[in-house]
């Protein structure tokens, strides 16, 4: 058991796959989680199978991509609950495309979805941790912005983008005791690959870049993003942990 103190998170795209994950494994440890994603359904379910299991959860619908959503719901939340101390990024989007077959709105859609909601929920979600002066953020970025990869300049460019904002945010609020931590996973078992992993060629040409030769699943990245955001990681900041099977060493 990690050490958590009763405190509260909020984790975003927490209605299925690796959002869920987080949010489920952080409440088995007391942890009450806000479940925020798109649908509404879908954050309800996550959050309603963490209240059967014996957890303490909200379910909340917020377009990440929409700035004044992301606004509206912090104002709401704030004067809910005590304090959130907790800020997961998760929520994320594909649009793939090689450059220059790539729309605008292709770009702008990832960029707006994957990085710009980062950018919203820390200065809302952030400001009061480090009045608190407690506090975890932890960006789920991807190999894709470490490594790079074709038909990804917009999602590469938003996951390389969400790392210089934690290395950044973790120097602006390391005197508060606020830490900013991001992990890149690579190929994870989800809605988001599941194309590529139930493609034979695919997914056979994907794990010869993959030297433990699997593709991860969701409790992988889940268990170190807890960890991450339990007291005993109050030394770790502005680091970025790759849970893709060896793929960025
Ligand atoms: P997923 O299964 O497709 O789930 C994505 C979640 O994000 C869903 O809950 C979805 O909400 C939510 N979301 C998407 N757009 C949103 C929006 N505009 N507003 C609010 N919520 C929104 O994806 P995943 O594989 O778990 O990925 C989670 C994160 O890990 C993403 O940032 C992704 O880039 C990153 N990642 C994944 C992999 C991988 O291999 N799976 C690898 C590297 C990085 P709804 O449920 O309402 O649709």
């Amino acid at each position: 058991m990690l050490t958590f103190n009763n405190r509260t998170a909020l984790i975003t795209g927490a209605g299925r796959g690796i959002g869920k994950a987080i949010a489920e494994t952080l409440a088995k440890q007391g942890v009450t989680v806000i479940c925020v994603s798109k649908s509404a359904e879908s954050c309800g379910a996550t959050a309603a199978a963490i209240i059967a299991a014996g957890g303490k959860a909200k379910a909340l619908a917020v377009d990440v991509a929409d700035g004044a959503a992301i606004a509206k719901a912090s104002e709401e939340l704030l004067k809910e609950f005590p304090a959130i101390d907790i800020l997961v990024n998760n929520a994320g989007i594909t649009r793939d495309g090689l450059l220059f077959r790539m729309s605008e709105s292709d770009w702008s859609d990832v960029i707006g979805t994957n990085l710009t909601s980062c950018f919203h929920w820390t200065k809302l979600i952030g400001r009061p941790m480090t009045r608190a002066r407690w506090g975890r953020i932890v960006n789920i970025a991807s190999v894709s912005g470490i490594m790079g990869n074709a038909g990804q300049a917009n999602y590469s460019a938003a996951k390389a983008g969400m790392i210089g904002l934690t290395k950044t945010l973790a120097r602006e609020f390391a005197g508060r005791s606020v830490t900013v931590n991001a992990v890149a996973p690579g190929f994870i078992k989800t809605d988001m690959t599941t194309e590529f992993v139930n493609n034979p060629e695919v997914s056979a040409k994907i794990l010869e870049a993959v030297p433990l030769k699997r593709f991860g699943e969701a409790a992988d990245v889940a268990n170190i993003t807890a960890y991450l955001c339990s007291e005993e990681a109050g030394y770790i900041t502005g680091q970025v942990f790759s849970i893709d099977g060896g793929m960025a060493m």
